[in-house]
């Protein structure tokens, strides 16, 4: 087997270019390189304009206009040694952070010097996320880091969203049924086989853990439920009912299956299987209202041409949304869209909530676990954002 670490080329950046690379930024686009990138897979050397090397970066093959991902800057070397180094280091830092959980994010690409690479772990199984083909190379050694130093006797790869490859065992062998993971008192069954993402929404554990030290008594409505997670964490915690909103039968399955898990009434009429916008306004009509509303849509904007609609859904949904909060009670509003800033995601709330005539009051601006760390060197990585707000 090659080696691959070793470079397979050298490319050249436009004048100026190398700006970013001083600010320690990891991308690169098509448009700041001068000539092709050289073919194969390997990491390719990026110089600067006059040809001075500036690191080492994985190229992109995922097909967008981002061209390369830095893995070293200056003269620092890409071996295995590096590697094993950036792999340890993730795995501290969430040996440090007191998860309350068997399942979380062991490595968060950009965030753990990663770029482009995701690992999750559900108990003893890890499930690898290679966006970009390039990391292909590399599966073999990181599959030995996990069984060997993180306790996991299963690897499992999931292609990236570009490609539509089905999850293959690296180590072991896939699951043939849901893995059930445990989160605070919670469990809840993660198929990773055609789950969504790996399996499971993982970023959303400290918001389902506030959503259960507010939910006591309360009646909760969870939008865009998956796997029914915000709504079975309130429901452990105390809830009196939650209704569970989907488009996919499969998800509200696992759903039904999640509340079995934990001792939870399964009725027919908690879990819907609809479009968020319709079901909302029938529940409108119908003159429903819930203490607590959770509205976790997918990302309504994944492209920049995308945005202004993707702000009209967002701020759509939230209206329907807070037309069904009974006064006196909660919101829980998020965007994991990576290009909505929390102006533009705040200008659609507040855009809700002059439409709802509600009195809306922001209690806590939250995001990702941290088992997702957001390098400062590259915001743009960032991704969720959720809003609890008060609605009177
Ligand atoms: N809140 C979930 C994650 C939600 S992911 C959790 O914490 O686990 C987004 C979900 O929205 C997916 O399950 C997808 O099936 C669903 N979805 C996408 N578009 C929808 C629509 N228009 N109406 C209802 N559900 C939709």
């Amino acid at each position: 087997m090659s080696d691959p670490f070793a470079v397979a080329g050298r490319v050249r950046l436009q004048p100026g270019r190398e700006r970013s690379l001083v600010r320690r930024h990891p991308w690169l686009y098509r448009g700041a390189l001068a000539g092709e990138l050289p073919a194969g897979e390997g990491p390719v050397e990026v110089c600067d304009s006059r040809g001075v090397p500036q690191g080492i970066a994985l190229v992109g093959g995922s097909g967008g206009s981002l061209a390369l991902r830095m893995l070293t800057f200056g003269d620092a070397r890409w071996d295995e040694a590096a590697l094993r180094a950036r792999l340890e280091g993730a795995l501290a830092l969430r040996r440090r952070l007191g998860i309350d959980s068997d399942a979380w994010r062991l490595v968060h690409a950009e965030g753990d010097e990663l770029p482009g690479l995701v690992i999750d772990r559900y108990g003893a199984v890890a499930v690898v996320e290679p966006f970009e083909p390039a990391w292909d190379p590399y599966l073999g050694l990181i599959a030995g880091f996990l069984t060997a130093e993180a306790g996991i006797d299963t690897v499992l790869q999931r292609a990236g969203s570009a490609r539509r490859t089905p999850v293959q065992a690296i180590v072991g062998a896939v699951p043939g049924s849901p893995v059930v993971i445990r989160e605070g008192r919670a469990r809840f069954p993660v198929d990773l086989q055609a789950g969504q993402k790996t399996g499971f929404f993982l970023d959303q554990r400290d918001n389902r853990r506030r959503l259960g030290e507010l939910a006591g008594e309360r009646t909760v409505l969870n939008l865009f439920s998956y796997s029914g997670a915000f709504a079975v964490a309130a429901l452990v915690a105390g809830a009196r009912r939650g209704v569970n909103v989907d488009e996919s039968a499969p998800a509200l399955a696992l759903a039904r299956e999640a509340y079995g898990l934990n001792g939870l009434t399964v009725s027919d009429e908690d879990f819907l299987p609809a479009d968020a916008f319709d079901a909302t306004r029938r529940m409108i009509a119908a003159g429903g209202r819930f203490d607590v509303v959770v509205v976790d849509p997918p990302a309504f904007a994944k492209r920049r041409a995308e945005l202004p609609a993707g702000l009209r859904g967002y701020r759509d949904i939230n209206l329907q949304a807070l037309r069904l909060v009974a006064p006196g009670g909660v919101l829980l509003s998020c965007s994991c869209s990576a290009l909505v800033d929390e102006s533009s995601f705040l200008g659609a709330l507040h855009g809700a909530a002059l439409d709802a005539r509600r009195r809306v009051r922001v209690l806590e601006r939250r995001g990702a676990a941290p088992d997702h760390p957001l390098s400062l060197f590259c915001l743009e990585s960032r991704h969720l954002q959720a809003w609890l707000c008060a609605v009177e």
